[in-house]
């Protein structure tokens, strides 16, 4: 046995049942699920329940009852209920970043504050719920209107794995303020911290209010086709949207659908060129390897800049970009997620190459890494053509393409001519221009002089266009998706006692 598995064995192998009407209950779907570390490609960290298609109905008639109480539950007292659970959860419960490091590999210290996220997150969103819940009357010459916002019901919330517990509280933070019950099923590549941390909150909540199923695209499915759901939010990738869209068509359910991205970040010639803009980039692009929806996937830079900025680039990359266990402190990047993510980055690096693609290593590289990890050097490419795969598609990974423009309108148009739509970023020192080409980019979110993480607001809403999908986070639009609109409406004319013309249209008040 290594180091690492006796660590792993005594602090972090860990089974996590399902979570279901208030109790932790043992998966009847074939089995535990292990996760194994990428750290070192074998030791398993934990297991999860897989649960079987019995059980999501279980869960979802639970979630189903619980809705109907919750509902009623007066907003203001919804919401401090779910603030103090997530609160209590966080004081109480042990969960820190080592466990989310250790099952995907982000380095642990930036893996805690998905938990002081979940918190402050649910401090933004309880006023705008109460705000958003709130009846609106209108009574005046036209007769009364009376709009209620009402939840959705019952929320099937799907997640991936390169933010597991922030991807899954923006989903759970609005949708139990706004009066919904959830079923969550998180990826099997990061089911445990946020397994432990969303059942730690749920035993908080009325039983059935909230609940974690285990499993892979089965347990998903089954979820999701299930006509008892009344809206699929997902975060994930463009085929399991597909499927999700196919399987939710069927039974007209809605869904919010955060897809991946392929961000654009336009340096203008009057940029603030040097080591600062070099090392945000470097992080806007390679924080959690570069698996981020929101990393910056492509630099636009003008061509007279093109080679400095390169320099500039990897000198900034051996400053702060440090491979490493990232349960270590000081590590900036650790391994990808797994094998297969692996195998696909550096076929894309040779790929890159083969095409003429001049790759230049970046960072430092800790000599001790763990052997039989996932474990990729972050490079930077220059050189590609607008049609290479790297450039076209959505990396997700530590490779960066660095594509030289000659002037703004066709840095705008090469930005824009991607399938994806998801984020982009324009740097300049000028930011009345910087704002100009912002209005010009096809995306759902556009970052100015910052990107990523650093770049994010809980005031924004965040979300695609195209196949980045459709539907917000982030802001007032990411509590309006879980409510559903619905007018009372009595016309004057209907009052007894008045004359109703019964075949005119409407006119607007005056
Ligand atoms: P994925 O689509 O493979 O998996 C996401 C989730 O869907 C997992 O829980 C998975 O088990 C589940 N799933 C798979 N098949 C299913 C099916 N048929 N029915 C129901 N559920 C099913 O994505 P991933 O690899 O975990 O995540 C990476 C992708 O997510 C990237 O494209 C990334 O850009 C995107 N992403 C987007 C955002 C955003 O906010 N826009 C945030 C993070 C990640």
């Amino acid at each position: 046995m290594t180091v690492i598995d006796t660590l792993y064995l005594e602090h972090y192998c860990m089974h996590i049942d399902a979570f279901i009407n208030g109790r932790s209950t043992p998966g009847e779907g074939g089995g535990p699920v292990a996760r194994r570390s990428p750290i070192d490609g074998v030791t398993v960290v934990g297991t999860v329940a897989s649960v079987s298609p019995e059980q999501v109905r279980e869960a979802i008639g639970a979630a189903e009852e619980a809705q109907r109480d919750w509902a009623l539950v007066p907003v203001s007292e919804r919401v401090e209920r779910v603030r103090t659970a997530i609160a209590d959860a966080i004081a109480d419960g042990g969960h820190d970043g080592l466990l989310i490091a250790a099952e995907m590999g982000k380095p642990a210290r930036e893996a805690d504050g998905e938990f002081a996220f979940a918190q402050r997150y649910a401090d933004f969103c309880a006023p705008r719920a109460v705000e958003a819940c709130a009846e609106q009357l209108v009574d005046d010459e036209e007769g009364t209107l009376l709009r209620l916002a009402e939840p959705m019901g019952v929320v099937a919330a799907i997640t991936p794995w390169n933010a597991p517990v922030i991807l899954a509280a923006l989903k759970i933070i609005p949708a139990l303020m706004t009066g919904n019950a959830v079923v969550l099923k998180p990826s099997p590549l990061a089911p445990l911290a946020v397994s432990a941390f969303v059942a730690d909150i749920a035993a908080r909540l009325p039983a059935g209010l909230l609940n974690v199923l285990g499993g892979g695209p089965d347990v998903g499915e089954a979820l999701v086709s299930d006509p008892r759901i009344a809206l699929v939010s997902f975060t994930g990738g463009p085929a399991t949207a597909r499927a999700i869209g196919a399987a939710a068509a069927r039974t007209i359910t809605p869904t919010v659908m955060e897809l991946g991205g392929n961000d654009a970040a336009i340096l203008l010639d009057d940029a603030d060129w040097g080591p600062e803009l070099a090392e945000r980039i470097v992080f806007g692009a390679f924080l959690t390897s570069g698996q981020v929806c929101m990393a910056i996937k492509r630099v636009l830079v003008p061509r007279d800049r093109h080679d400095a900025f390169v320099a500039e680039l990897v000198a900034a990359a051996a400053r702060v970009l440090r491979v490493g266990d990232p349960r270590s402190d000081g590590v900036t990047m650790g391994p990808v997620v797994d094998a297969a993510a692996r195998t696909r980055l550096e076929a894309l690096i040779a790929s890159s190459r083969a095409a003429g693609g001049m790759v230049h290593e970046l960072g430092e590289v800790d000599a001790d890494l763990p052997e039989g990890g996932h474990w990729l050097r972050p490079v930077l490419v220059s050189g590609l053509g607008d049609d290479h795969e790297l450039v076209r598609e959505e990396q997700f990974g530590p490779v960066l393409p660095i594509l030289a423009y000659d002037d703004l309108d066709e840095a705008v148009r090469r930005a824009n001519g991607v399938d994806h739509g998801l984020a982009s970023s324009v740097w300049s020192v000028d930011e009345h221009r910087a704002m100009q080409v912002a209005r010009r980019l096809r995306a759902g979110f556009t970052f100015i002089n910052c990107a990523n993480r650093a770049g994010v607001s809980l005031r924004a809403p965040m979300g695609g266009r195209g196949i980045s999908g459709h539907g917000r986070e982030f802001g007032d639009l990411g509590i309006a998706e879980y409510l559903q609109s619905h007018s009372v409406n009595y016309p004057r004319t209907a009052r007894p006692g008045s004359i109703m013309v019964a075949n005119r249209y409407p006119v607007a008040a005056s």
